[in-house]
């Protein structure tokens, strides 16, 4: 009998991952190394260091919202086929949590915000005494995943280290490049404007290194709903400081905050959508801002025009 349920089992597993979508790890990698990744940035990251020597299969795709997002039968059978496994962690997949740590056992399974000195990272209070995960949003913090990602393909296959270090060279002088891109961004807002109200609190990071201040409706992590007095509290502090947009985010709904919208308006002051940001999750494959480097450039931009406003775009461009 006993018996007989492992193979349901099994054949239950060979069905489900039968109709799912996701590349097959050991399917095409022939002789690659077999890398699964949980977000996207890290994927982007990955493919970037590893280049032609990895097969690189991540688990969540655009629009997918890492703290909600739980494993699927499927995605343990590419994570126990998996050669390396990379993550964000300081609880940013925490419904992964038991998963990853049972995989650690049998394969190198890396958080890649370990490399992180801890004094760089944020503890905001209401999020009970842990880090805030959304590091990626500071291009300077990023770059430290980079290494670590770099550190440890070389480590686990040495006789490609000079090519991964090459890859990652490149790679991270376009980073910084793109920290310098975003800082000449922001300064083109003046100071007292430069506030970012969005769906949940991801751009903490981005707030500190940019000089944002920054008001997320939900908290660090999205499984907490807000609740009508959140919604209260922030439309009466946009309509306070006459902020003149807010921004949704590709992986949140966006109901929550059309209400905001709608609280704002009650109170006499309109406020715009601004556009949507990609938080914590890229977009499509195959646009810019399917990489990391694409949703970054189109997060300062978008914030940027909707704060300044199309018109002071251009004349700031003229002169
Ligand atoms: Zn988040």
């Amino acid at each position: 009998m006993q018996r007989l349920y492992i193979s349901l089992f099994l054949i239950g597993i060979f069905v489900y991952t039968g109709c799912d979508p996701k590349q097959q790890p050991d399917a095409s990698a022939g002789d690659k190394l077999r890398v699964v990744t949980t977000v996207g940035m890290i994927t982007d990251v990955v493919k970037n260091v590893g280049g032609e020597r990895v097969a690189v299969t991540g688990l969540m795709g655009p629009g997918v919202d890492p703290h909600l997002y739980k494993a699927s039968a499927g995605d343990v059978q590419r994570l126990t086929s998996a050669q390396l496994i990379f993550y964000n962690g300081l609880h940013l997949e925490s419904k992964m949590g038991d998963i990853l740590a049972k995989m650690s056992g049998n394969t190198k399974t890396v958080a890649v915000t370990d490399a992180v000195d801890r004094s760089l990272l944020l503890t905001p209070p209401e999020f009970e005494g842990q880090y805030d995960p959304h590091l990626w949003f500071d291009v300077t913090l990023w770059i430290k995943a980079v290494e670590k990602i770099r550190d440890t393909l070389s480590e686990f296959d040495p006789d490609n280290t000079r090519m991964y270090w090459t890859n990652a060279e490149r790679y991270l002088a376009k980073l910084a490049e793109l920290h310098e891109y975003v800082k000449a961004q922001a300064e083109r807002v003046p100071s007292e404007q430069r506030v970012l109200v969005t769906a949940h609190d991801a751009f903490n990071y981005f707030g500190k290194a940019y000089g944002f201040e920054v008001h997320g409706l939900q908290g660090i992590s999205t499984a907490t709903e807000a609740g009508i007095a959140d919604v209260q509290e922030l439309a009466a502090f946009i309509a306070e400081r006459r902020i003149p947009a807010i921004f949704v985010e590709s992986s949140v709904s966006s109901r929550s905050l059309e209400a905001v919208r709608a609280a704002v308006n009650a109170k006499g002051f309109d406020v715009k959508i601004g556009g949507e940001l990609f938080s914590d999750a890229m977009g499509d494959d195959g646009t810019p801002e399917g990489t990391y480097i694409g949703m970054v450039r189109h997060n300062i931009d978008t914030i940027v025009t909707a704060l300044i406003g199309e018109a002071s775009t251009r004349s700031m461009v003229e002169h």
